[in-house]
């Protein structure tokens, strides 16, 4: 039998895709460096499906129907380049191969150029969904050639996670690196709404008084609106489980230093080159940083914070009320921080992103995936130019009507002295949006001043300088 897939690097994602092929009735070509890993996968699910088990590259290739499609799911980085060098040689033109790590898009690049030569079609993709996507309906972001997707798309859409209204999760994002680019920032979009959860959580603890699992149902009702979620759900049963050695909440006998994987790292890294101001995904990657400067944290826990009689009495329900608002709005700064990262990477490199698909292939089987998607495909639906998230009415509408909560809270949570770098740096991304004037005159002026640097006028069209050090005239530069 020749098998219409086949997966490579079978530790958790692999395992789980290769089972998820084979349920879905595609025989499936297993392998894996460590060979008992591939004997131990079909001895436990061979049932499921039809595996053919090879222990060598060679007798994987050969068991692969023509053009061959091979997923790599194997560490990323150096492993991958290894894998590649491995298998390459054995391929013919027209093949594909497809990473489903998660690699940064640079390397994808690097990859699809090095393999394009050879007639080999390189399909980055991005997965997520943790191993439970992976086995049941992940998100797919797959990059790379319109024939390799072709190909694929079938199967993908076969196996991918399927939306509300039945809308397989995956879509052709764009060539090269494109697929990976979009799955890396939406990791950067899961670090800042994960985050900001994490602010709203501490507000109702520490402002409203809140224990745990109140919190944890003030969540659940939550997740019934508009911030209907993945994360939301979940971090509801985190904040309800009870610790079994201690019977505290499992919350208070975590240690609190946030750890990360680099993504979330990347999105803001690859912000920074474009010019993309991604300040509420910053401020999630920075907080996880933080944390974890345990002897800076044991140092400075003595510094003097908000004297006592000046804090507010605070309705805590009412309260609750208006951090739900605060944190709906601030979830759009954050998608709109997103997505025009994703705008400038596919200009950047000419990848005619589909904004509107990337929001309808995140509604189902990923992290993020959250009821809220639906109307950001909308927005782009009714407008493709949309410049940004924030100059859709729906949106816009909504913020307008939350700011008011929204500033309130984060008057109460600098009284309390509580930190809410996520809710205020959203908050400040909207104000200067909306500003009329900005202090960056000032700046320019600065920056004249000291390094003849020049300046633009509002009233004429040409580049000023002033002379500074001499009878302050103007020159035109
Ligand atoms: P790991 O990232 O832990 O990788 C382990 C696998 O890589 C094993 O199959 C291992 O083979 C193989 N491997 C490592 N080095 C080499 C090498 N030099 N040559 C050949 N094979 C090698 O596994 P995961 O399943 O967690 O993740 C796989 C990929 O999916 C990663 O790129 C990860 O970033 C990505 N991913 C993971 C998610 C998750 O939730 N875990 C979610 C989405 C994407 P061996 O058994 O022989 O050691």
């Amino acid at each position: 039998t020749s098998a219409q897939i086949g997966v490579t690097g079978l530790a958790v994602m692999g395992r789980n895709l290769a089972r998820n092929f084979a349920r879905n009735g595609y025989t499936v070509a297993v392998h894996n460096r460590t060979v008992a890993k591939t004997n131990a996968l079909v001895e436990e699910f061979g049932h499921e499906g039809s595996f053919v088990a090879a222990e060598t590259a060679k007798e994987f290739v050969a068991a692969l129907e023509r053009p061959r499609r091979l997923v790599i799911m194997v560490k990323a980085g150096e492993p991958t380049d290894a894998v590649i060098q491995e298998f390459a040689p054995l391929l013919e033109p027209g093949d594909m191969i497809i990473d489903g790590g998660n690699a940064h898009f640079a390397d994808t690049r690097r990859r699809e150029r090095e393999l394009r030569g050879q007639g080999i079609h390189f399909v980055g993709t991005g997965v997520s969904g943790g191993e439970e996507g992976a086995l049941n309906g992940p998100s797919i972001m797959p990059g790379g050639s319109p024939e390799s997707y072709e190909s694929l798309g079938p199967m993908l859409e076969k196996i991918s996670a399927k939306a509300a209204d039945g809308a397989p999760c995956v879509t052709h994002v764009g060539p090269d690196g494109a697929g990976h680019f979009v799955k890396m920032v939406h990791n950067g979009i899961e670090y800042a709404d994960m985050q900001l959860i994490g602010e709203a959580y501490q507000l109702l603890r520490d402002v409203a008084g809140y224990s745990p699992s109140q919190i944890a149902d003030i969540f659940r009702t939550w997740n019934t609106g508009r911030l209907d979620s993945y994360l939301i759900e979940i971090t509801a049963e985190v904040l309800s489980h009870v610790d079994a050695a201690t019977g505290k909440p499992f919350v208070d006998v975590v240690e609190d230093r946030a750890e990360q994987k680099g993504t979330g790292r990347w999105t803001v890294q690859i912000a920074l080159d474009l010019g993309v101001p991604v300040s509420g995904i910053a401020e999630a990657v920075f907080a996880r940083s933080l944390s974890g400067h345990a002897d800076l944290r044991a140092a400075s826990r003595g510094l003097a914070g908000p004297t006592a009689q000046q804090l507010d009495e605070v309705d805590a329900a009412a309260f609750a009320d208006r951090v739900e608002q605060a944190l709906y709005a601030s979830k759009i700064v954050s998608y709109t921080q997103g997505f025009h990262e994703i705008t400038a990477g596919s200009d950047e490199y000419d990848w005619n992103i589909d904004l509107g698909a990337v929001a309808s292939i995140w509604r189902g089987g990923c992290i993020i995936r959250a009821a809220f998607l639906d109307r950001i495909r909308a927005a782009y639906d009714t407008r493709p130019d949309l410049p940004s998230l924030l100059s859709d009415d729906t949106f816009a509408q909504e913020i307008a009507a939350a700011q008011d909560d929204w500033r309130e809270v984060l008057v109460a949570a600098t009284r309390q002295g509580v930190p809410t770098p996520g809710f205020s740096a959203a908050l400040a991304y909207y104000d200067a949006l909306r500003a009329e004037r900005l202090p960056a005159a000032l700046t320019q002026g600065q920056r004249d001043f000291f390094g003849a640097h020049t300046y633009r006028r509002t009233d004429r069209e040409g580049s000023f300088h002033t002379l500074w050090g001499d009878d302050r005239s103007e020159v035109e530069a």
